[in-house]
C-alpha cells in the first residue's frame, strides 16, 4: 500500500513534492490515467507515495493555424479528441484505453494508437512538454516543427515510465480528420504465417493505411466468431483527403486480390466491430467481475521484431506456452501496428487458476509465459516490449533487451534522479538502481 497519494494541481506544486521526497527520501510513483498494464503503478517499497496528477485536466490550448493542442498530464485522450474533432480535426492517437488514459501516462509510456499505421505513435505526435525533475526543476521544452538542437532531449521525457520526471503539460500534433473517405476493408485466410508475409508485402509496397491488423484464428474467436470461425482475419483501414485515402485502399485491394488464399469480408461486419473495440472503466470492471466468478484470466503481452524474425517468434511462442504451461484454455495473437521493417504482436493468452492463491498465479502462469515469449523475442532479435513499457512485470529482462545499451539507460537514471526516489523498480530492477 502506498504511505499516500497526493493530488497535484499545478507544475509548481509538482515541483514543491517532488523537492521535498527527494530531500526526505521518500519514492514516488506518477500516476495520471491508472491504466498501466505492466505492474508500472505497483509501490515495490514501504513509505512510497503515489503522485497523482489527475486533477490537472485542462485543455489549455487548440491551436488551428500550427495544427497542435496543449493539454495538462490529466486529460483523458478522449475528451482531448472530442474537443479538437469540434473543429474537424484530430489527434491521430487512439489506443484502445482511449476513454481512460491520460495525456502524461500516454506520454510517459510511449504508447501506441490503433491508427498507428498512418499516424505513428505518441513519439511522433509529441511536439513540445513540460516536466519536472525530482530536485524541483521544472523544464518546458517548447513545441517545434523540428530542431537540430543538440539530441532531442523529449526522448529523455517520452517513456520515462515516471522513474526519472513528472509531465505536467503536454503538446501534440493535429490533422484534419476525413471520416468520410475512411475505407475499411476485412479479409479472411487460413494461416497467420501467410497474412504475416502480405503485411509485409503491403507496407514495403509504401502503402499508408491508418490501420493494419491481422488475427489468428485463436485470437480471432473473441471478435470475429460469428462470422469467421476457425479462420485469421486481416483488418485495414485507409483515410484521409479522398485522393490519398482512395489510392491506399486501391493499392491494398490489388494485393489482396492476388491472394487466392484470402477472401474479402462484408464491410459492415469489421466497421460493427472496430466500432466497439476500446475499453472504458465499465468494460473492465465486467471483465474483473468475470474473472472472479470464472477464474479464467487474460493477459497480454506485446512484442515487435523485424520482418525476419516474426513468424519464427509467433511459432515458438504458441508451440512452448501451450506445451509447458499448465491450464491455459486460449494462447492467440495478432499484429495490430506495421512498419515498412517490421510488425508488432500481441499475444492474447487466457488460463484457468487452479490450486493457486493470486499471489501464486503471478508466479505458475503470469511470469512463466511472459518470460517465454520475451526471452524468445529477445533471442531473434526482437523487442519485449512494443508499447505497454517495462512496468516492473518484464524487469526481469531488461539487460538483455538493451545489451550492451543498458549502461546509457542507468546512466540516464542516475543523471536525473540520483536519490532513486522515482518509481524505484521500473524500467531498471531496484538493485541496479542502487548499484
Ligand atoms: C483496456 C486497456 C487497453 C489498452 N490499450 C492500449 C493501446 O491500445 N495502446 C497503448 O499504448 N497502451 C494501451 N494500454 C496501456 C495503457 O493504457 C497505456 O500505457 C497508457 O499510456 C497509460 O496511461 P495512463 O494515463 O493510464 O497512465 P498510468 O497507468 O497512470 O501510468 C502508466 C505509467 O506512466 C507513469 N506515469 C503516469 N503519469 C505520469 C506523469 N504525469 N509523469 C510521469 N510518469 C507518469 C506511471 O508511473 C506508470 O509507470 C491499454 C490498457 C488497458 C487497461
Amino acid at each position: 500500500m502506498p504511505a499516500a497519494v497526493v493530488f497535484v494541481n499545478s507544475a509548481e506544486e509538482v515541483s514543491e513534492v517532488l523537492r521535498f521526497c527527494n530531500a526526505k527520501g521518500v519514492y514516488v510513483v506518477p500516476r495520471t490515467g491508472h491504466s498501466a498494464t505492466e505492474g508500472g503503478l505497483e509501490t515495490i517499497l514501504d513509505g512510497t507515495i503515489v503522485l497523482d496528477g489527475s486533477h490537472m485536466n485542462k485543455i489549455l490550448n487548440i491551436d488551428e493555424v500550427n495544427m497542435q493542442a496543449t493539454a495538462e498530464c490529466g486529460v483523458v485522450l478522449e475528451d482531448l479528441e472530442n474537443a479538437v474533432r469540434k473543429y474537424g480535426l484530430t489527434t491521430g492517437h487512439s489506443p484502445q484505453s482511449k476513454p481512460i488514459a491520460m495525456m502524461g501516462g500516454l506520454v510517459a509510456t510511449r504508447s501506441i494508437g490503433q491508427f498507428s499505421t498512418l499516424y505513428g505513435g505518441i513519439e511522433d505526435m509529441l511536439a513540445g512538454v513540460e516536466t519536472v525533475f525530482p530536485d524541483g526543476q521544472i523544464c518546458d521544452i517548447k513545441a517545434v516543427p523540428r530542431r537540430s538542437a543538440g539530441p532531442d532531449i523529449r526522448h529523455i521525457v517520452l517513456g520515462n515510465e515516471g522513474t526519472t520526471n513528472f509531465i505536467t503539460r503536454v503538446t501534440v500534433k493535429l490533422w484534419k480528420y476525413y471520416p468520410e473517405y475512411q475505407e475499411v476493408l476485412g479479409f479472411t485466410l487460413d494461416k497467420m504465417q501467410d497474412g504475416m508475409k502480405i503485411m509485409r508485402e503491403i507496407m514495403v509496397a509504401g502503402y499508408r493505411p491508418s490501420v493494419a491488423r491481422l488475427y489468428d484464428a485463436e485470437d480471432g474467436k473473441e471478435h470475429f466468431s460469428h462470422f469467421a470461425p476457425g479462420k485469421c482475419v486481416m483488418v485495414f483501414v485507409t483515410e484521409g483527403p479522398q485522393l490519398v485515402s482512395h489510392a491506399n485502399a486501391e493499392g491494398i485491394r490489388a494485393i489482396m486480390a492476388k491472394h487466392s488464399e484470402c477472401t474479402p469480408v462484408e464491410t459492415k461486419l469489421i466497421e460493427n466491430w472496430f466500432a466497439n473495440l476500446n475499453w472504458d472503466a465499465a468494460r473492465i470492471e465486467e471483465e474483473r467481475k468475470e474473472v472472479l466468478e470464472t477464474n479464467n484470466v487474460c493477459c497480454t503481452t506485446e512484442i515487435s521484431a523485424p520482418w525476419s524474425a516474426v513468424e519464427q517468434i509467433y511459432n515458438v511462442c504458441k508451440k512452448r506456452v501451450v506445451e509447458e504451461i499448465p491450464d491455459i484454455t486460449i494462447f492467440g495473437a495478432h499484429g495490430s501496428h506495421c512498419y515498412s521493417n517490421g510488425m508488432n504482436l500481441y499475444f492474447v493468452y487466457w488460463y484457468n487458476v487452479v490450486d493457486c492463491t493470486p499471489e501464486e498465479e503471478i508466479n505458475k502462469y503470469h511470469l512463466p509465459i511472459k518470460k517465454i515469449i520475451c526471452e524468445e523475442t529477445i533471442k531473434a532479435g526482437g523487442s519485449m516490449c512494443h508499447h505497454h513499457g517495462v512496468g516492473k512485470h518484464r524487469i526481469h529482462w531488461i539487460d538483455q533487451e538493451h545489451g550492451s545499451a543498458l549502461p546509457m539507460l542507468k546512466k540516464i537514471k542516475a543523471a536525473f534522479d540520483p536519490n532513486g526516489i522515482m518509481n524505484p523498480g521500473d524500467i531498471l530492477p531496484y538493485y541496479i538502481e542502487k548499484k
